[in-house]
Formats: structure tokens, C-alpha cells, sequence
């Protein structure tokens, strides 16, 4: 997505309207989402500091290391760039431009070399996390973002209906093969990164974050793909499993209570419900199917920017969704030692209701590749 200067403004002064509702002087951001967010940069996540200092008035200053100074984007209507020196200490220069500030939000990523070394240079301040000024508008997510999240969906569906109809072969490769397979069908419908590709079969789909190794994927055994990456600077996150032959029955069965909560999971994603109903949906379908104990995780995350950021779906996310909310709801079922299921989508709540921007056939498909 190619964010328009407007874009920036608008978010920057929707933060400063946060900050003077919260009482917040200053907003420090470095490594994370928060930064290109709001400048369309990102810091380097490496030992040199960069940092904005965001007063609620003024230009914001931008502090780069002088040699990443050229992978800035200049924008002067948004921000100052601030090169600084090898010999010169960084954290002396944001002190200094954040002296008078005696509330700062700082952003959940930065490094704690650097939060404890400005807590020491600035004694007295309170310190609070930046999410709560930046993240509730992150949450909103745009028409433009959202068309952004849509077409990331589309590339992974696409990958997703090739798994299903057996064009990728997966019999006698090795799940870290597959993985890598996955991977570059990401990038080549258009990602500019591969955030993860989860390949596990058997028994290793009973761990939801399998690491794809070794382990040569056999006939007659269930396969479990979760599979994103970030495209234009927005995320995609899809998980579809396949059986490797005939489908036991007992799979079959508790694949079908799977299918069944989580597309009541996304209905009840509407405007105004609490973010953990969504879970309690899935998860008392689960229940009632009789598979409560092997649904081991949340029903799903916020998804933007980040492939995990806020909201949650779990119990104790009592924030009510709103339009522009977008998030995944993937529940799973993980028998140890035998199988795992897990069916994930994208979803976005509308005035219309919650719409899924993952469109991949939902069935369990038996391949024979
Ligand atoms: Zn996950
Ligand atoms: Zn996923
Ligand atoms: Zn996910």
C-alpha cells in the first residue's frame, strides 16, 4: 500500500488527539510497527538507536544512526530528520528533546538497553506504553489498508486451492522442503516477505507452532499449512490442512466440528460484540463436539502490519470490535501423538457484518500428491 502524506498527517493528529485525551507529552518510537506507521519508515533493528520523539506539538524529530540517514523516506511535512554521529550518544540527544516531558508512551519493541538508559536520563518521568495512543487507531484499520489485507488474502488463497488440489507435492518431501516450496509461492504472487510457513505432518500438526524439519511426509497422514508474509506492507495468515490419502473417519468427524466453529467464530465477529464472544463461539462448539481439551490456543489475533498485533481473540479481550477490526479465526484441534486441525481465516467487521477476505475452500481435501 502506498500511504499518501494526507494519510500520515491524518494518523499523526489522531495520535496527538490520543495523547492530550491520555495526558501523554511524548511518544518515543523505534523498532516496530508503530514507527512506519506513522512515518512510513522502519528502523533498523540492530544496536544504533533510531528514534521519533513525537511531542503533542511541533515537528516530530526523527533520530537516525547518520549511515541508515539515506533509507529514509523524506517527508518535511511530517517529520525532521536528525542524522547522528558514530562518536555522539544518542540517548543524550532524545533526552535532551524530551526534557519539560513528564508523561512519555514509549513503543512495546524498543530495545530495554535503550528504555533503561532514557529512564536514567530522565528521572521523574512516568513512563507508559505507546500502543495505548497508537494502537487503537491501528486497530480501525482503513479502506486502504483494508484493501491491502484483502490482496495478500488473495495470493495466499491461491496458494492454498494449489495445496488443495494436489499441485504441490508433499508425499516423500520433507515438511522444511515443503516449507520452502510455500515460501516461494509467497513471494512470487507478489509478497515482498515470508513471515512463516508451518508444514506439519502427522503427528507433528499436534504442535501448533511446529517448526518444519526433517520429517518425511508419508501417505494417509494429515498435513497442517499455515502460511503468511507481508505484501505492500500489510500481512496475509491462512491455515489449511490436507490428508496425504482416504481421510480417517475420526478425522473426518473432528473436522467437521472444526468447520463448524470456526465459521460460527467469524459470524459472531460483529460491530459492538466483546473480541473473547468470538472465542467463546469456537470454542464451546468445540466443547460440545466433545474435543474441548485439544483446542489448546486462542481463537485468533489482530492482524495489519503485524501478523500478531491487537486485538485478541481470547477470553479477557473485552474490547467491543469495531468497523475496520481486523483479525484471524483459527481454531484447531491436536490430538498428541496422532493429529492436528487447525482452519484459519481473515476477517474484517463491517457494518454488514464480518466479512472473511480469505476465500480457499474450507473442506478438508484428500490429495494424492
Ligand atoms: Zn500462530
Ligand atoms: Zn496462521
Ligand atoms: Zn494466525
Amino acid at each position: 500500500m502506498l500511504t499518501s502524506i494526507d494519510e500520515y498527517a491524518r494518523r499523526l493528529s489522531k495520535v496527538r488527539s490520543a495523547m492530550v485525551a491520555q495526558g501523554v507529552d511524548t511518544v518515543l518510537l523505534s523498532v516496530g510497527h508503530d514507527l512506519p506507521y506513522l512515518t512510513g519508515y522502519t528502523a533498523m533493528p540492530l544496536e544504533r538507536l533510531t528514534m521519533l520523539v513525537l511531542h503533542v506539538d511541533g515537528v516530530p524529530l526523527l533520530f537516525v544512526p547518520r549511515l541508515e540517514a539515506p533509507r529514509v523516506a523524506e517527508m518535511p511535512e511530517l517529520f525532521e530528520i536528525v542524522p547522528w554521529d558514530e562518536t555522539v550518544e544518542p540517548l543524550d540527544l532524545v533526552a535532551a528533546a524530551c526534557l519539560g516531558s513528564s508523561t512519555i508512551a514509549i513503543g512495546d519493541q524498543t530495545w530495554a538497553r535503550f528504555v533503561v538508559g532514557l529512564s536514567h536520563r530522565l528521572p521523574g518521568v512516568r513512563w507508559e506504553r505507546a500502543v495505548g495512543v497508537v494502537g487503537d487507531l491501528r486497530m480501525r484499520k482503513s479502506s486502504a489498508e483494508v484493501d491491502a489485507l484483502r490482496a495478500a488474502a488473495e495470493a495466499v488463497d491461491a496458494i492454498a486451492a494449489e495445496l488443495q488440489s494436489g499441485q504441490i507435492p508433499l508425499i516423500g518431501r520433507t515438511e522444511a522442503e515443503v516449507s520452502a516450496d510455500l515460501s516461494q509461492r509467497i513471494l512470487a504472487r507478489g509478497h515482498e516477505k515470508v513471515n512463516f510457513a508451518i508444514v506439519a505432518a502427522g503427528e507433528n500438526a499436534a504442535s501448533p507452532h511446529h517448526h518444519p524439519g526433517s520429517r518425511v511426509i508419508e501417505a494417509d497422514e494429515v498435513v497442517l499449512c499455515d502460511f503468511g508474509g507481508t505484501m505492500n506492507g500489510y500481512c496475509s495468515d491462512i491455515t489449511r490442512c490436507v490428508v496425504t490419502g482416504e481421510i480417517p473417519s475420526e478425522v473426518a468427524a473432528a473436522y467437521e466440528v472444526l468447520m463448524s466453529a470456526q465459521s460460527a467464530g467469524v459470524a459472531a465477529g460483529q460491530i459492538g460484540v466483546r473480541c473473547e464472544e468470538v472465542d467463546s463461539t469456537t470454542r464451546q462448539i468445540i466443547s460440545d463436539g466433545g474435543y474441548g481439551e485439544y483446542f489448546v490456543h486462542r481463537t485468533g489475533h489482530g492482524i495489519g502490519m503485524e501478523e500478531h498485533e491487537d486485538p485478541y481473540m481470547v477470553s479477557g479481550d473485552v474490547r467491543l470490535i469495531e468497523d475496520g477490526f481486523a483479525y484471524s479465526v483459527e481454531p484447531g484441534i491436536y490430538i498428541p501423538g496422532k493429529w492436528g486441525l487447525r482452519l484459519e481465516d481473515i476477517v474484517v467487521a463491517t457494518p454488514e457484518g464480518p466479512r472473511s477476505l480469505n476465500q480457499a475452500d474450507h473442506s478438508l481435501h484428500a490429495v494424492s500428491a
